[in-house]
């Protein structure tokens, strides 16, 4: 039996997990969290029996405990009631399904306490990961990637300790407007944009995926987990999302992994890890696929990719302000605030006027986030 707790149970991430528990039959389920989705909370705990159970506003809280009060579950609300949930005792591995910087704190406050992280929240990575990174080390905690991507390659490096990778080849779909110039992206609607061709995701990560900027937070989770240099990243499209990523070793042996486009994979390996289960599901079926292809990126159309590169580049806070930025142009995108093309205007604009600082500490990556905000919703 594996105990672990998840961090925004409600989501995409979240209810893959919990069909995998529902799978496998010897995951139990300590603590879940959402957001506002009280209603389905409400489900999984009829259903999974966690022992606490968190959602963001305190109003929810009351009314979710009004709905389970048959049931012994402690509900809390906030930051705190996503810490708490990050750290009960019982649980071994904390999934952090949230969206978002959110992720941040309950992420080091599970790593303190020695629980392993499978981590889907890529959030937490780009904004701290010269934070989280040293100390997972420090508490001897595995960070466990579910982000396909970073699952093949962690995959891929299986049994190679001691050689050394010449180059990790993230591949990426290129979303939903690959092919596509920049001229013919001004009138891309809401709906249009979270149409992504294989994958189904939550709305957040669908909009990143169309833009590209996913990628480029791939590329800076990928340098943190994989402790490579950045010129060691390739990002090649793969438009079939067949090859999850690559990884050339010094020989020029390149060993891919491959499948469906099914979370579920990522999300089980990471629970299990290193066993392999059984997982239902479509398999790949190369008579029918034809053909595998690649591209190059186009960085002039998909500008979010190379914003997210010189970020990276220029490390300390900027992730933070290109990751804040992000967040808060895509709610406004979402919402019909701002077009397409002004969610990487705006990320340009933070990243030029923001205040740069080389080595943030925690507080100072919050700040940085707060004053991202501020000065996005004094222009926009
Ligand atoms: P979703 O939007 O589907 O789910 C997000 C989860 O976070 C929901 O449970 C949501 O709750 C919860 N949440 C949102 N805001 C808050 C808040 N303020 N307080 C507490 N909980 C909150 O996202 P995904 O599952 O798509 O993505 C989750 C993470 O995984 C992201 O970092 C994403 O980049 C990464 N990822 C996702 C992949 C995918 O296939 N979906 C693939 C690889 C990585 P509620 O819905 O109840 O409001």
């Amino acid at each position: 039996m594996k105990n672990i707790a998840i961090l925004g149970s409600t989501g995409s991430i979240g209810t893959q997990t919990l069909d995998i528990v529902r799978e496998q039959g010897d995951l139990r389920v300590w603590a879940l969290t959402a957001g506002k989705n009280i209603e389905l909370l409400e489900k999984q705990i009829r259903e999974f029996r966690p022992k606490f159970a968190a959602v963001w506003e305190e109003d929810d809280a009351k009314r979710l405990r009004l709905m389970v009060s048959d049931l012994p579950v402690q509900i809390a609300s906030g930051m705190e009631g996503l810490i708490e949930a990050a750290v009960i005792p019982e649980s071994e591995i904390l999934v952090t399904a949230v969206v978002g910087m959110i992720g941040l704190r309950p992420t080091i406050a599970a790593i303190r306490a020695k629980k392993s992280i499978a981590l889907a929240n890529k959030e937490t990575l780009v904004t701290a990961g010269h934070l989280i990174m040293p100390l997972a080390d420090e508490y001897q905690v595995p960070i466990l990637p579910v982000d396909s991507e970073h699952s093949a390659i962690f995959q891929a490096l299986n049994g190679e300790k001691g050689n050394r990778i010449h180059k990790i080849l993230l591949t990426a779909s290129g979303g939903p407007f690959r092919g596509r110039k920049k001229e013919e992206l001004k009138q891309i609607r809401v709906e249009d944009a979270l149409k992504h061709p294989n994958w189904s995701m939550g709305r957040k990560i669908t909009i990143d995926s169309a833009t590209m900027i996913n990628k480029g937070l791939e590329v800076m989770e990928a340098k943190w987990l994989f402790g490579t240099d950045l010129d060691q990243i390739q990002v090649v499209i793969q438009p079939q999302s067949v090859i999850h990523s690559m990884v050339e070793y010094e020989d020029g042996s390149i060993i891919a992994q491959l499948g469906t486009p099914d979370m579920r994979l990522p999300i089980q390996y990471a629970l299990y890890y290193p066993k392999r289960r059984p997982l239902s599901g479509e398999r790949l079926d190369f008579y029918s696929l034809g053909s595998i292809t690649f591209e190059q990126p186009d960085l002039d159309t998909f500008e979010g990719l190379r914003l997210a590169y010189q970020a990276a580049q220029r490390g300390g806070n900027m992730p933070t302000i290109l990751n804040a930025a992000n967040e808060r142009a895509v709610a406004k995108f979402l919402d019909h605030k701002i077009t397409f093309l002004e969610i990487t205007q705006i990320i340009n604009e933070c990243m030029l006027h923001c205040k740069y600082l080389e080595q943030p500490n925690l507080d100072e990556i919050l700040d940085t986030e707060r004053s991202v905000y501020e000065w996005i919703e004094s222009r926009w």
